[in-house]
């Protein structure tokens, strides 16, 4: 039988709305064998996460989805089945959590001088006192009648040139990529066709990544259309990259990126996955 591997996902650690456990329980419900979690900039959902996979038929890889500036622009690189006691790795999210708290703050401000009050608080409080996400600013706008849906709130408020909109340098990509590797881990380049990038730039972008010594491409994304998915399989194979799949889960509320809900990997691609140990008889047996 084919593994389901589902390996890009959220929690309340970032800006998920399900739990750690709540995660590992539903993956488990949709059939899923093989579960990361990659919070943004942050480890902190992981232990729960393992301890709730244990026991249950699920192999849970540790993961992380690390905010990077590159090319002037924002880019995600998902870590991999790394050691998430690692001192570089936890200093380097550390950093970007710091850079996230004043950007939150100045958000706030920026929203306020726009006659928004209390965003700041309102994306604090719906955080529950882990990391703030653009996300969280998403719903409290939201929920306070500034704009009718997530999708919106973002093109209104919160992306490039809007009010709420803030710049700032996240990790370099080479960083970002050696934590990972010093941690034990494998990177991978999250949802590639969702940059608002050239064809041109996206292939430097995949040039310095393998030579960087990035690992892969996640070429199966629920963000991703079947032309994508085909041309980022291409991608890969040409700059020898692996392929990683996932749904980038956030929660119920949006099902058109449901947790396990996957396209199969092209065939002519290399699976992440591929030299994994697999503990999948074990747990059965
Ligand atoms: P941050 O890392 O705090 O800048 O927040 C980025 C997060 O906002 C992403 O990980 C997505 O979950 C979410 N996001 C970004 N753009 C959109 C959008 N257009 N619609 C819905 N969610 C978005
Ligand atoms: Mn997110
Ligand atoms: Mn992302
Ligand atoms: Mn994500």
């Amino acid at each position: 039988m084919i593994s389901l591997y589902d390996l890009h996902s959220h929690s309340t650690a970032s800006d998920g709305t399900l739990s750690p456990a709540a995660l590992v329980n539903l993956a488990v419900e949709a059939g899923v064998d093989v579960l990361a979690l990659t919070d943004h900039d942050t480890t902190e959902g992981l232990a729960e996460a393992a301890e709730v996979a244990a026991g249950q038929a699920i192999q849970f890889v540790t993961g992380v989805e690390i905010s990077v500036t590159w090319g002037g622009q924002v880019v995600h690189i998902v870590g991999l089945g790394f050691d998430p006691d690692n001192k570089a790795l936890q200093a380097g999210l550390a950093e970007l959590r710091t850079f996230r708290d004043w950007r939150a703050e100045e958000i706030g401000r920026r929203l306020e001088k726009h006659a928004i009050p209390d965003a700041y608080e309102g994306a604090k409080a719906l955080s529950n006192g882990r990391l703030i996400s653009r996300s969280h600013f998403a719903r409290f706008l939201v929920a306070n009648g500034y704009a009718p849906d997530m999708r919106k709130v973002f093109k209104q408020f919160l992306t490039h040139g809007k009010p709420g909109h803030v710049a700032g340098e996240w990790a370099d990509l080479d960083r970002a990529v050696d934590w990972i590797k010093q941690a034990g881990g494998q990177t991978v380049i999250a949802h590639p066709a969702r940059y608002s990038m050239t064809r041109t730039k996206l292939r430097r972008l995949l040039g310095e990544f393998q030579e960087v010594g990035g690992d892969a491409l996640e070429v199966v994304s629920s963000s991703h259309s079947k032309d994508e998915i085909f041309t980022m399989a291409r991608h890969a194979k040409e700059f020898s990259l692996l392929a990683s799949a996932g749904s980038d889960f956030h929660g119920p509320e949006t099902p058109w990126a449901n947790l396990g809900r996957l396209t199969p990997l092209p065939d002519q691609v290399t699976p992440i996955w591929r030299d994994w140990p697999t503990h999948m008889a074990a747990i059965s047996a």
